[in-house]
């Protein structure tokens, strides 16, 4: 038997794991700011932002933070917050900055004489994700706005707009009310619960304790592909027919994260109270058909796959010289008495209480509904079993050649030409984020919340809390005209290696951890501490 002492650590390992400690940033990035009134520049070092723990612990944590914060803000408000239904909502702004990016990046490329095909691909994507956060309108496309394109798109809409049948639900008259009855008590008390609800999707076959089928013969890994790819619009279908059914804006924020199973399944806050009854029927009568061509033949498998035909722009077939059908052509050819691909539906189980504003089951479920932000979806529920690694395998096996978006490259193997085509396009090789290991087919926002929740956008809870910080440690507040910002690259010769940036952020927690531990013992004192409760 052989023992080691164990080796002492390495300086730049030992302080990554102080600086994580303390709340530090461990990839922070380098600023470089000039005070315009005076010339003086000082580097300022801000944190990395990341979302998950694998990235950057301390950010993840206080990301992780701000959404429990923003949580709590909106759950339980009494009165309608301000209506900023024009101002276009937190995930629209995000695609929307996405799509003027790639805009800009596509016409440098064009202008530089540069192939810009697969920004094109990008921009009609982006475009595609803005039509799912509901904007209306299109922007211009810069590839395609001749009248064959128009043609296409009016065809399109036609051919899947029929097809989506009406829920079975009465319908109410609207208001534009988004907070919840109250309720008095034989005391005279009055209540305004919200609730706390838990969604899952069907059953795929039975489970183990441990999330494995008890039969993996039986299990149906191909419908929970489906399902995980499909959450976020069937997650759209019921709060459209919620809305429709109760009559009101219902408001909400919802966490989406694995079960034990690997299938997604959402965490929601409500604001305002909605019986078990009314949440059954809406359930059961949401689902989400999806009017994609049929998978049912594998039309090219690994051998002699379809190539790219430049001059049609389509994929054709090696062996006979066939031109696969484009996508819209292969909608078109769906006929009145075909099925859809696919129909997404929740299970019938479901999980629903009432919580009222500050009470300890109010934290506890926002606790859960930010437990698992901080881990990517394929890292919620680490394999430590082979039965667990094989389930995981075989999800992710049924997920490989499964259309992820009319995009996919995958549509090549049912001979379809994708949308968008492109050069180099390989079934098994779709680079769509459902595929992964780490989404479990699930490529949507982890955090979804309705526009009107907490009247304020991430950026104005991000605010507050500095706003907070800022007037508890009698900072200065930065007038923000004052400085010139600019981001310092490596080759610049006022660069700081990554030492020497940890050195700085590690000497700021701590120089920081002792003011406001200091600041909350006088603010004790005085019994003036009410705010957020994890500061920075
Ligand atoms: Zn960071
Ligand atoms: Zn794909």
């Amino acid at each position: 038997m052989t023992s080691r002492a164990p080796k002492p650590p390495l300086a730049r390992e030992a302080l990554r794991q102080v600086t994580q400690q303390r709340g530090g940033c461990i990839r922070p990035v380098q600023l470089r700011r000039t005070d315009l009134d005076t010339g003086e520049v000082t580097q300022v070092l801000i944190p990395c932002g990341a979302t998950f723990e694998a990235v950057c612990p301390a950010c993840a944590k206080r990301a992780q933070n701000l959404r429990a914060e923003q949580c709590r803000d909106g759950w339980h408000l009494e009165e309608d917050p301000p209506d900023h239904s024009l101002a276009p909502d937190e995930d629209q702004e995000f695609w929307l900055a996405l799509r003027a990016r790639a805009q800009v990046l596509r016409d440098q490329a064009d202008a530089g004489g540069a192939d810009t095909a697969s920004l094109d691909e990008a921009i009609a994507e982006l475009d595609d994700e803005l039509g799912r956060t509901g904007i209306r309108g299109t922007l211009a496309r810069t590839t395609g706005t001749g009248p064959q394109d128009n043609k296409s798109k009016t065809r399109r809409s036609r051919s899947t707009r029929r097809r989506q049948d009406a829920p079975d639900l009465p319908k109410r008259p609207m208001s534009s009310r988004t907070t919840g009855k109250i309720y008095a008590a034989p005391d005279g008390m009055r209540y305004r619960p919200s609730m706390f609800f838990t969604l899952t999707c069907d059953s795929y076959g039975p489970v183990l304790d441990d999330g494995t089928p008890a039969n993996p013969a039986g299990y149906d890994y191909r419908r929970a592909a489906r399902d995980a790819i499909h959450f976020p619009a069937l997650f759209d279908r019921l709060i459209q027919n919620l809305r429709r059914y109760l009559g009101y804006e219902v408001q909400y924020f919802a966490a989406i994260e694995p079960q034990r199973r690997l299938a997604p399944h959402v965490h929601v806050a409500f604001r305002g109270a909605i019986s078990r009854a009314d949440l059954r029927q809406v359930i059961a009568a949401t689902y989400h058909q999806v009017w994609w061509p049929t998978t049912d033949t594998v039309r090219f498998d690994c051998d002699q796959l379809p190539e790219w035909h430049e001059a049609t722009g389509r994929y054709v077939d090696p062996a006979t010289g066939e031109l696969l059908p484009e996508w819209d052509a292969a909608l078109d050819a769906i006929g009145p008495n075909d099925l859809p691909l696919h129909v997404a539906r929740f299970g019938p189980k479901f999980d629903a209480q009432g919580v009222l504003a500050g009470s300890r089951d109010a934290k506890r479920c926002i606790g859960y509904l930010t437990k698992y932000l901080t881990k990517q979806l394929g890292r919620c529920h680490p394999a430590a079993t082979d039965a667990q690694a094989d389930h995981v395998d075989r999800l992710l096996d049924a997920l490989r050649y499964e259309p992820c978006s009319p995009t996919c490259a995958n549509w090549i193997r049912y001979g379809i030409t994708p949308k968008n085509p492109r050069a180099g396009l390989v079934p098994g090789l779709c680079r769509g984020k459902a595929h992964r290991a780490e989404h479990l087919g699930y490529a949507g926002r982890r955090v979804l919340t309705s526009r009107r929740w907490s009247g304020k956008t991430l950026a104005d809870h991000r605010a507050d809390r500095k706003a907070w910080l800022t007037a508890l440690l009698d900072l200065p507040a930065t007038d923000i005209a004052r400085y010139r910002w600019e981001r310092v690259s490596p080759a610049d010769p006022d660069a700081m290696s990554p030492t020497r940036r940890l050195l700085h952020v590690l000497d700021d927690r701590t120089r920081w951890q002792h003011a406001l531990t200091q600041a909350r013992q006088r603010a004790k004192a005085k019994g003036e501490l009410s705010a957020p409760e994890e500061a920075a």
